[in-house]
Formats: structure tokens, sequence, C-alpha cells
């Protein structure tokens, strides 16, 4: 694919310094020690740490694209300790320590991206501000309430998260008919494609191979095979994210879903000293078809949200990216929450697909007796996750017995989906009684009976 076309996949590839032409493919048989598919955060941070621990390591990261052409490229930007499953499961599964030290390294994580970009010079636009849900119907309140109940029960603090009452919410950013929110600090808002072609210029320049446009067609064991020749190594880390659904093999390993995204163009101070948003932090709602917002270094606001259709038999197509009835929708939402953008200019709107595995809990790991690891399955909260999956995917690689190898997600078996047309019926389901659910809540006080059924089913 041409450069314009890697730009049109979303803000933050438009808009990202430099250039996006394709690096060389691979041109014929290769053998390295570690052989990475997907040039994704996950492949990037895996090569990074790797190198950082072993300079002498020879490393190649295959990509059928480009560096950040997938969900890396065009996500949220929340660079956020939200871990998909959640913290109550996690000590019901493990024990309350174990979901503690999960929280808590994802907690570091946030940090560690910051710091790694400061020091590699990669201006991502990080900014810590946190993040802030607004209860914007009386249901949420006691949702979120108790979500807060269940983080302190853990061994959270009010440093950790807190609830704010209207007043105190409206004092960071005015939306309409909000009753109150729960505001966390660990999140950095970042340009998320800067910090992935930013990642994959440090790890190029430290001595990592590249092969851009280089899809490959089959992970064999120790061998990756592509159109060009067979890359031969002592480890293969899979970090393909949605895309392992089209590999051979792993095709009921995640499901491919689509979250979609819009951005208004650059809004003028009169607009900032309406809506407050000072520090940058990023924002969401209790709703159970999931919205997202953040306002960026350059004074707009992209919003994303679910609600986009799965395609039968996991299908990815870069014609599935945009669906104009979501952005309908999401623009109806922005307008609900900050009536000021009622009749501003959206400038770009884009998607991508990211990766639910059947439990919707993330794992990484490496089984040294085929010499694959892997890590994904992130549930679209992955920018910060992916950053941890590098440092832990590098240890359990070379053999480091550190903290982080011990987390509860370490080498978690996920169960495989089903066959279609279970697949495309649950997710229709799924997304059916989400979007019922926000209904019933418009017009009732207490949360819908429905959403226990939602909760059963995603495991909460
Ligand atoms: C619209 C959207 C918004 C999101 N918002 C947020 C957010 O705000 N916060 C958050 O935490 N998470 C968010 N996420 C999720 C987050 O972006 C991902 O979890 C994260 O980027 C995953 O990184 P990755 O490297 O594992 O996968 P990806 O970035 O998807 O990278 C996988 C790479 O593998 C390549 N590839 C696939 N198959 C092959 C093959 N056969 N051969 C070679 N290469 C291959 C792809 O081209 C791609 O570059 C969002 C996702 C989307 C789509």
């Amino acid at each position: 694919m041409p450069e314009p076309f890697y730009r049109s996949r979303s803000l933050w590839l438009d808009t990202v310094p430099g250039s996006l032409e394709p690096r060389p493919s691979l041109d014929r048989d290769a053998q390295v020690d570690v052989a990475i598919v997907g040039a994704g955060y996950t492949g990037l941070w895996t090569a990074y740490y790797l190198h950082r621990a072993d300079p002498t390591l020879r490393i190649a990261i295959l990509e059928s694209e480009i560096a950040g052409f997938g969900a890396s490229g065009r996500n949220g930007g929340w660079c956020s300790a939200l871990f998909a499953a959640e913290p109550a499961r996690l000590a019901r599964e493990h024990g309350q320590p174990a979901a503690l030290a999960m929280e808590r390294a994802m907690q570091d994580t946030v940090d560690e991206v910051g710091k790694v970009s400061a020091d590699e010079g990669i201006d991502c636009h990080f900014v810590k501000g946190g993040t802030t849900r607004f209860a914007t119907r009386p249901a949420h309140v006691e949702r979120m309430k108790a979500e807060v109940a269940a983080g302190h029960a853990l061994g959270f603090t009010e440093d950790d998260e807190c609830w704010l009452d209207a007043e105190a919410a409206r004092g960071r950013i005015a939306v309409a008919g909000q009753i109150g929110a729960v505001h966390s600090p660990h999140c950095a808002a970042i340009h998320p494609a800067r910090l992935a072609r930013g990642l994959a210029e440090v790890v190029e320049r430290a001595g990592v191979t590249l092969y851009e446009q280089t899809p490959v067609q089959l992970i064999d064991g120790r061998k990756v095979r592509t159109p060009y020749g067979t890359v031969t190594a002592d480890v293969v880390v899979r970090a393909t994210e949605a895309w392992t659904a089209t590999l051979p093999g792993t095709e009921r390993a995640v499901v491919p879903i689509y979250s979609l995204m819009l951005d208004t163009e650059p809004l003028p101070s009169e607009f900032w000293d309406e809506v407050g948003w000072a520090g940058r932090e990023t924002m969401s709602d209790g709703r159970h078809l999931i919205i997202y917002g953040q306002r960026t270094a350059d004074d707009r606001i992209a919003f994303g949200g679910r609600g986009a259709p799965y395609h039968f038999g996991s299908k990815i197509r870069p014609e599935y990216d945009r669906v104009e009835s979501v952005f309908v929708d999401l623009r109806r939402v922005l307008a609900e929450l900050l009536p000021a953008t009622r009749y501003i200019r959206i400038t770009h709107t884009w998607g991508g697909p990211l990766g639910i595995p059947r439990d919707w809990y993330p794992s990484c790991g490496y089984d040294k007796a085929s010499g694959v690891a892997w890590a994904g399955g992130y549930v679209g909260d992955g920018v910060a996750t992916t950053n941890l999956a590098g440092r832990t995917l590098a240890d359990l690689i070379l053999g480091a017995d550190t903290p982080i190898v011990h987390l509860p997600w370490v080498n978690h078996q996920s169960p495989d989906w089903e066959a279609e047309p279970l697949r495309w019926l649950g997710h229709r389901a799924l997304t059916g009684i989400a979007r019922s659910s926000d209904r019933v809540e418009r017009r009732q006080a207490t949360s819908a009976r429905r959403t226990a059924l939602l909760d059963r089913l995603l495991n909460r």
C-alpha cells in the first residue's frame, strides 16, 4: 500500500511527523535469535526490552504493513492502568495479593511508558492527567460507587480512585447532565502513532531489523514463513493482536472487534474556557456501550466508542474501519455530553480492530519447548498493557526471574471461541444487550436487570 493509504487510517497516522514510506521487505531466508511477528506496541516493546537486556541478540520484526498500522496507530491514546480482567475477578481467581500486584504493576507501567518516551526522545505528547468517568444517568452512580468500593476492598486508596460529587466533577470537565464521577490519576493521554512510530525508530537505530510489507503466512514452531522467504529463529513472538484470528492455527484465539473514532478540528480558547478540561485527563461515562475521549495536545477532541458490527468468520478488512451509523451515534453522544461541540467540524473518522479472547482475559507467555511466545487479547486496554507485555516477554525469554513474570496473566490460557455462526450471534447479542441496557437506564434510576446477564457474559 502507498503512504496516503497509511495516513488515511487515523488522525494520528495523518499527523505523525516523518515519512510513512514502508521500510524494505524481507527478500531472502534469514536466521535470527528472535523473530517478532507484528510491529505494533507489543512487538516493538518486546524488541526494545530484549535489546536493552542483551544488545548482542539478533532480532527481526516482520510486519505485514508498516509499524503502527494496527490498533497501535489508531487508538484513543489512553495510556491507562486499566487491565481488561477486572480486579474483583482477579481476586476471585488468584487471591487478593496477586490481584493487587497486577493492578500495581499496571499503575507502574503508565509511568514506565512516560519515562522511556522521555529518555528515548519520543515526543508522544504524554501528559498524565488521570482519567475521569462521569455518571450521566442515576443508574451509573450505584454501579460506579460499587466499583470504587470494590477497589478499596482490594487495597486501593482514595489516591488511586475516588468518587467526585457533581460540583467537583464539573470542575474537571463541564459534562452536561453529569451527577458525579470517578477519578483516577493512573492514566496519561498520548498521541498513539507518535509512540508507535517513535519506538520503531528507536529499536531500528539500536540494530533491530524491521521488515515492513512482509506478511507472515504461518508460524511453524521456530520457522516464520512469508511469501519472500522463511525466517528461522530460536524464539518466535506472536504480536498480532486482532489479526491473530487470521493466522493458521490460532483462528479462534481472539475475535476482532472494531472500535471507531472521530476527532474535532482544533477548538478555540473560548471553547475550553467554557468546558475546562485543563489537565488533559481522559474521559468516559458509565454507559455499557463504551465511549472514550481525550483532549489532544493541539486542542482537538478525539472521541470513540464501540457498536460497530463484528464480521462473520472474524474477517478484517480496511473497509470495516468506517461505519457511518456509528459515527452519527458518536457525534450525537459527544454533543449530548459537551453541547458546545454540536456545530463543530469533524476532520477525521477512522477505526480499527482489537482482540478479544473468549474469557476477556489478556495474557502473555512463552513456551520454551516450542520456542513460541505471545502476548495479546487486551480487549481494548492495550496501550499500557503492551509495555508490561514487552518487559515480561523479554524476562521470560531471557530466563530472568523478576516479580513481573509471576503476575497472574503470565501463561494464562484463554479457551478458544466457538465456531461460527455462534461467534457472530454472540457478538450481536452482546451489543444488543449493552445498547438496550443503556436505553433502559435513560428512563430508570437503577441498573437495568439485564446488566447482570452482561456481567455473566463478560466474565465480570
Ligand atoms: C479505535 C481503537 C481505540 C483504542 N483505544 C485504546 C485506548 O485508548 N487505550 C488502550 O489501552 N487501548 C486502546 N485500544 C487498544 C490498543 O490500541 C491495542 O490493545 C494495542 O494497540 C495492541 O497493540 P498490539 O501491538 O498488540 O497490536 P496492533 O497494534 O494491532 O499490532 C499488530 C500488528 O501486527 C501486524 N500483523 C498482523 N498480522 C500479521 C501477519 N500475518 N504478518 C505480519 N504482521 C502482521 C499488523 O499489521 C499490526 O501492525 C484501542 C484500539 C482501537 C482499535
